[in-house]
């Protein structure tokens, strides 16, 4: 089976100047890991001839074929807060677009295929636990209805990287995007006051994601306000599905609104709006509850890179953009609710019912997932398990009872409930079980097993009951590293 495919390279062709040609690293012993097949065949793309010796070559990084126009992609970005002039891709490169049966084009894009001129200090690469993360979260993301980069393969190299706990597997992933433009693209070209390049990419960006902005006057403002309606459906979605990013950083904001780079991210287990699992977070600034504020103070940065598009003068432009930052706070304010009336089955917004469940949760280490799959069994006059999840649940009966009352049908609701609310994460637990199985291994049954689970995250499975079950109590604390 020989590999046919013809990649598009619009980004290499339309925008000379905002990226470095580069090629990847050869590796000693390329090998396919993990193929996701059904989003091949999506893609239009032939599993078995990804298998090849040339789907190797192609999905570690390191033979393309011709039709490839392989780069590194120059950004910015704000990380924790301060600013970086030059990041980029330092062990990435776009190998180009792929345009699918029905016409949509995917940037495909691989992480971890040797340094490029943004590398810095780096060393290029990237290792299997961390690309197996990425694999897990980013299907169960998707499989969660979750706008999200997808996970093509995850290639082994036949080396070994040095880590901070030793020699790990070296790996490549090779993911698909609707594009891998970030608010820190914009701010690349801002920073260095690249007005035209910065135009160019604003183009090309309408053209990609908005193209019924094409040619309009106030585009770049209209632009903005699309990036921000983008962006506040997808951190409302986060909030409630419990995922906590990890790195929100501006580099890591995609304009597409689509969820990039799983690092150190992590699905909450106990409610905790304080919450954070990565290890570079020290200050908690990405905390669950904090991502909104974030998301925010992201779109700010991306309307201050756009500030000389808006307008000519700084402070219409800064009239102009701050009202469209206040239509995403409020866009953030009805979805957080909209996703939580969705997850609770009511027909309309109730917003004090689910502000105080929110409270209720507060310091009784619930279970976030576990108590939307418990509610269905109160509604149908059990309310045993849902208590069960709480310290004291005291307070519980009485937010039940104006939950029944808000509900025309709590038998039909409750069917709904299970429909809407996952059985199945990628558990902090789990997913650390099924890395350390394939890296320190080489078994790659418990990450198939979770991965069967979370892509398939509704239906409640027999005999798979360990899978819907927070850690153990006495479980020491999850730490996640990119
Ligand atoms: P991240 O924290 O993964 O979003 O990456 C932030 C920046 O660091 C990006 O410019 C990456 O390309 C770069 N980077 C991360 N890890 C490495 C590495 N091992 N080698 C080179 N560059 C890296
Ligand atoms: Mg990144
Ligand atoms: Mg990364």
């Amino acid at each position: 089976m020989s590999l046919s495919i013809s990649f598009d390279n619009s980004y290499a062709q339309e925008l000379t100047g905002l990226y470095l040609p580069w090629q990847g690293q050869e590796w000693p012993d390329p090998q396919v890991l993990v193929l996701n097949e059904t989003l091949a065949t999506a893609l239009g793309l032939d599993p078995d001839a990804l298998r090849s010796p040339e789907g190797v070559g192609m999905l570690s990084g390191h033979a393309l074929p011709d039709t490839a126009r392989p780069l590194a992609q120059a950004y910015a970005g704000h990380q924790f807060g301060g600013f970086s002039a030059q990041l980029g891709d330092g062990r990435a490169i776009l190998l180009g677009e792929v345009v699918d049966p029905h016409g949509a084009r995917w940037d495909l894009h691989l992480k971890g295929s040797g340094r490029t001129p943004f590398a810095r200090g780096g060393d290029g690469r990237a290792v299997l636990g961390p690309v197996l993360r990425e694999y897990l979260i980013s299907e169960a993301m998707a499989a969660l209805g979750v706008p999200t980069t997808r996970t093509l393969a995850a290639c082994t190299t036949g080396d070994r990287v040095l880590r901070q706990f030793g020699m790990e597997p070296g790996a490549v992933l090779a993911r698909i995007a609707s594009s891998h433009i970030r608010v820190g693209t914009f701010q690349y070209f801002a920073a260095r006051g690249e007005k035209d390049k910065l135009s160019l990419l604003l183009e090309y960006a309408i053209a990609r994601h908005d193209p019924d902005l094409t040619g309009v006057e106030d585009a770049a403002l209209r632009f903005l306000e699309r990036v921000g309606q983008r962006q506040a459906k997808l951190v409302a979605q986060w909030m409630g599905l419990g995922f906590i990013h990890g790195v929100m950083n501006t580099d890591n904001s995609t304009i597409s609104g689509e969820t990039i780079d799983y690092g150190p991210c992590a699905f909450m287990d106990r409610y905790d709006p304080a919450v954070v699992f990565s290890s570079i977070d020290q200050m908690g600034r990405y905390a669950y509850g904090n991502q909104p504020t974030i998301m925010l103070w992201n779109l700010a940065r991306l309307a201050e890179a756009l500030l000389g598009l808006i307008d000519p003068h700084e402070e219409r432009a800064i009239a102009l953009a701050s009202p469209v930052i206040e239509a995403a706070r409020e866009t953030y304010q009805q979805e957080w609710l909209a996703v939580f009336a969705h997850k609770l089955g009511l027909a309309q917004v109730d917003a004090a019912l689910i502000e105080d469940m929110h409270t209720l949760w507060q310091g009784q280490d619930v279970d976030f997932t576990s108590f939307f799959r418990a509610l269905p069994s109160a509604l149908r006059g059990d309310a045993g398990p849902v208590s069960a999840l709480f310290k004291d649940a005291s307070g519980l009966e009485a937010w039940l009872s104006r939950y029944r009352s808000a509900l025309a049908d709590p038998d039909a609701a409750a069917d709904a409930l299970e429909a809407r609310n996952p059985v199945y994460i990628p558990r902090n637990h789990l997913v650390e079980e099924a890395l350390e199985a394939a890296s320190a291994r080489g078994d790659m049954a418990p990450f198939h097993a979770l991965l069967e689970r979370v892509q398939n995250p509704y239906r409640a499975v027999a005999g798979m009951e360990h899978f819907a079950r927070p850690a153990p109590a006495d479980a020491a604390a999850i730490v996640t590293y990119c």
